[in-house]
């Protein structure tokens, strides 16, 4: 259920393992795609990316690809060179792209224009789902159908959620000089965030994620409250010749929601629909791919020999931790509260130790879990940097 970035991805997978799928998606034209969305691919996805061909198609959609220059309050911090890059392309490019990719697999029906409206159910395990008066069985149904999951509710499945104490609101401008460090570049202010993505068709997003408590004053003016607060960034960019050529985009409110990923027998949730996180870490699309590829990891194999999918979906739930982890420090991050002392601790680490500045890179891509850099070693590490001057960088 759900052709977006999870159900695509998944589908592409499992019908380029041998299986049968049918996407089932409420929109029906293959254009129609979700505006809410930064699509800012962290480098932490771009090997699953790589391994799937999905770099390469995206790449030459015209996608842009960079690494990200992060500004806090003991500066720049910017990448050594070697990290994988992240890749950005407007989902009205990327969700086309990917329904086109999955249309033409082998063994993949793209169903578009149909609703998903019920459940087929024999006890407690889901064997289909009901599209109007249509019933289609399957052995396994895949929620990818994001963030509300009407399939989740339709089963039942409990949530757990928590606040996100920001809103944010985006623009595409032609024409922005970057003066910073990097492609792409992200001010973490303490706790309002500036965001500045070049993208597709030499565009650049300006992108704002200020603390709830400036919300009415970006109400009556937000593109021109927007353009005022990414100018005023240090070594923020010159928009003296830019240009608006779309609209604002934004929400004012968007909680944080986890579902169990495996919650029935015969049900599997995957991206948002099992993991909505913070928006403002840019992390959910390569969330969405990851976990797809996960899941048809874990199950392909018993779905195509017809055994037990137990084991398989206990592998995806496991694989799925890596997310978990990240997912609950930016819960914290999500509370817009200024940083802790051990926050700083690390921040002012990086700024000294290379070692920790590329542990810390790596964890900011998502391509290393939160254990590897939120752990005692690395806060020992980070009180001994803390003694020695700055690097240079
Ligand atoms: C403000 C904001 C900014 C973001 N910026 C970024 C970013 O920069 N980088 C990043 O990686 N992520 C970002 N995200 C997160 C990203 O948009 C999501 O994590 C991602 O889209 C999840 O993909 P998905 O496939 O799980 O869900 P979706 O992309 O939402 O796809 C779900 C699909 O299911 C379909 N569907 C829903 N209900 C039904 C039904 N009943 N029947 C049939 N079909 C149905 C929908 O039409 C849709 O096509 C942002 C999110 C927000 C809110």
């Amino acid at each position: 259920m759900g052709a977006g970035v999870a159900g695509c991805t998944a589908a592409i997978l499992y019908g380029r393992a041998g299986l049968r799928v049918a996407i089932i998606e409420k929109h029906r034209n293959i254009s129609t795609h979700k505006a809410l969305c930064g699509h800012f691919v962290l480098g932490g996805t771009q090997p699953m990316l790589r391994r799937t061909g999905l770099w390469e198609a995206m790449a030459d959609a015209g996608a842009a690809v960079g690494d990200i220059a992060r500004w806090t309050t003991a500066g720049w911090f910017v990448p050594e060179p070697g990290p994988p890059e992240c890749i950005s392309l407007r989902r009205e490019k990327l969700d086309p792209l990917l329904r086109t990719i999955a249309a033409g697999t082998p063994g993949v029906d793209l169903l578009l224009g149909r609703t998903v409206t019920g459940l087929l159910e024999s006890g407690e395990r889901i064997t289909g789902v009901r599209v109007g008066d249509e019933e289609v069985p399957a052995r396994l149904v895949v929620g990818a159908d994001g963030h509300r999951s009407p399939v989740a509710q339709l089963a039942g499945v409990t949530e757990d959620t928590a606040p996100n104490e920001r809103f944010g609101l985006w623009a595409y401008y032609r024409g922005v000089v970057p003066r910073g460090p990097a492609a792409n570049q992200v001010w973490s202010l303490d706790p309002d965030v500036g965001i500045l993505i070049r993208t597709d068709d030499d565009l650049h997003m300006l992108v704002a994620f200020p603390a709830k408590a400036r919300l009415a004053d970006f109400q009556a003016d937000r593109a021109g409250e927007l353009e005022r607060f990414i100018a005023s960034l240090p070594d923020g960019p010159d928009l003296t010749s830019a240009e608006r050529v779309s609209k604002v985009i934004g929400t004012n409110d968007y909680p944080c929601v986890r579902r169990e990923p495996a919650p029935r027998p015969g049900l599997v949730l995957v991206g948002d629909a099992a993991i909505t996180g913070d928006p403002t870490p840019a992390v959910g699309c390569g969330w969405a791919f990851r976990a797809a590829e996960w899941l048809v990891d874990s199950t392909a194999p018993a779905l195509l020999d017809g055994g037990d999918l137990r084991t398989g979906l206990a592998a995806y739930r496991k694989a799925l931790d890596f997310v978990v982890g990240h997912d609950r420090l930016g819960r914290r991050d999500a509370l817009a509260r200024p940083t802790n002392p051990v926050q700083r601790l690390v921040t002012k680490g990086v700024h000294r130790d290379p070692e920790l500045a590329r542990r810390a890179y790596l964890f900011s891509m998502r391509a290393i879990s939160a254990g590897e850099l939120m752990n005692p070693r690395t806060l020992l590490r980070a009180l001994w940097a803390a003694a020695r001057p700055a690097l240079r960088r």
